[in-house]
């Protein structure tokens, strides 16, 4: 057995098959010209699945994720499968590779690139040079707390129940993601909830309160109601550094500092579950976006976000930060030349396809690597 990293690469459906590959062709390049190999096994997710394997996610790929150093997840779904039902549609796979894994911690980065700034909803001034981290508690809290459900009261009406629940301890290992990582960058935390009126605000504040002063003192702590933090979000983003959330308010803000970095095609993810006693964290990286039916199929698709979610990969998963940091690179410096796919452009500037796309960040590569 070889001791090279195992990557499960799970393409998906729509545009997850075309931006994968043009990972898949980093990946061939990192062989080639950096003696890097990963051991990479390839399966079907999401609706693809479903047509070959009569569900979203097979126990034998659920197996190889378990077995896989990361896992590599492009993007499921599609109209095809509307009328599936609930428990094998294709984004059953995405809950059922969280859940198994256990992957709480959800980072988002949202980072404006300078090329890229007129992209952005805000104002020039205000989103120059972000560069924000969203951490959302990903398996507890309102989308899993039980009691749920609707129930019929009378002949009319219905009751809808949803649960929002944390425990200590759910709370306090989110907590100390949220710590380590703003130590690798400006030293500062934003806890967010709602405990003005919320039981499991005031729980999470605490927590988060206690575990600061036990063994993160050295780092800022500031606590915001989530609403404030929506609204000073578009009103002053760069005050950010790691923001904390729960489940629900993570959703919600992420999407905001997304609209904050111009295209949904720029913006990566990971999910990274606890580390277990041989020191292995399980964890899985995709793109935000999902399987854009609108555009498959027609070379139209920024493969970006596909290419930072691996670059996040090296980083968090393997701890190759150089590398992270070269393909990051490719990425400032493709956009700086000009070159964009459809979803970024100026109505005045050309675009280039996918591949094109693709191509030019392994162009960079060889320039930034000296080939
Ligand atoms: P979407 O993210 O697929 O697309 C939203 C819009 O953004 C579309 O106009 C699309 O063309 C554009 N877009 C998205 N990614 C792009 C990229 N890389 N390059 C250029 N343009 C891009 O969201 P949607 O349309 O709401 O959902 C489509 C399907 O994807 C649905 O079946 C949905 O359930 C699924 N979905 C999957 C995931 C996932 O796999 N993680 C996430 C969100 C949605």
């Amino acid at each position: 057995m070889s001791g090279n990293k195992k990557i499960l690469v799970l393409p998906g459906d729509g545009i997850g098959k075309e931006v994968m590959q043009e990972v898949l062709n980093i990946i061939d390049w990192m062989a080639k010209n950096k003696s890097i190999e990963f051991d990479i096994s390839e399966r079907l997710v999401g609706g693809a699945a479903y047509d070959q394997e009569g569900d979203s996610i097979s126990d034998k790929t659920m197996e190889e994720a378990i077995k896989s150093d990361a896992v590599l997840f492009g993007a499921v779904g599609g109209s095809k499968w509307d009328n599936v039902e609930r428990s094998k549609r294709p984004e059953a796979a995405l809950l059922r590779l969280r859940k198994e894994l256990d992957l709480f911690a959800n980072l988002r980065p949202a980072v404006v690139f300078e090329a890229l700034i007129n992209s952005s909803s805000l104002k020039k001034d205000l989103v120059t040079d972000l560069d924000i981290l969203i951490l959302r508690e990903l398996t507890s809290g309102v989308y899993f707390g039980k009691p749920r459900g609707i129930e019929k009261i009378n002949a009319v009406e219905e009751r809808a129940v949803d649960t929002q629940s944390y425990s200590t301890s759910e709370i306090h290992r989110i907590g100390k993601v949220a710590f380590d990582l703003a130590k690798l960058r400006s030293n500062k935390v934003t806890s967010v909830e709602k405990s003005n009126v919320m039981e499991t605000g005031v729980l999470w504040r605490k927590v988060i309160s206690d575990l600061h002063k036990k063994e993160y003192n050295k780092i800022k702590l500031d606590h915001m109601l989530a609403d404030n933090c929506a609204m000073q979000l578009v009103r002053q983003p760069k005050q950010f550094d790691v923001i904390l959330t729960d489940n629900l308010f993570g959703d919600l803000l992420s999407d905001i500092a997304a609209m904050l970095t111009g295209s949904l095609g720029m913006l990566p993810s990971a999910s990274l579950g606890a580390l277990d006693s041989n020191g292995k964290r399980s964890a899985m990286y995709e793109p935000v976006h999902g399987s854009a039916p609108d555009i498959a199929g027609q070379g139209k698709a920024n493969p970006l976000a596909m290419i930072m979610s691996f670059a996040m990969m090296l980083k968090y998963s393997f701890g190759m930060n150089e590398d992270s940091k070269l393909i990051e690179q490719s990425v400032h410096n493709v956009l700086s030349k000009g070159l964009r796919t459809p979803d970024i452009k100026q109505s005045h500037e050309k675009a280039i396809s996918t591949k094109e796309m693709g191509m030019a960040i392994i162009e960079e590569l060889n320039i930034l690597s000296g080939k």
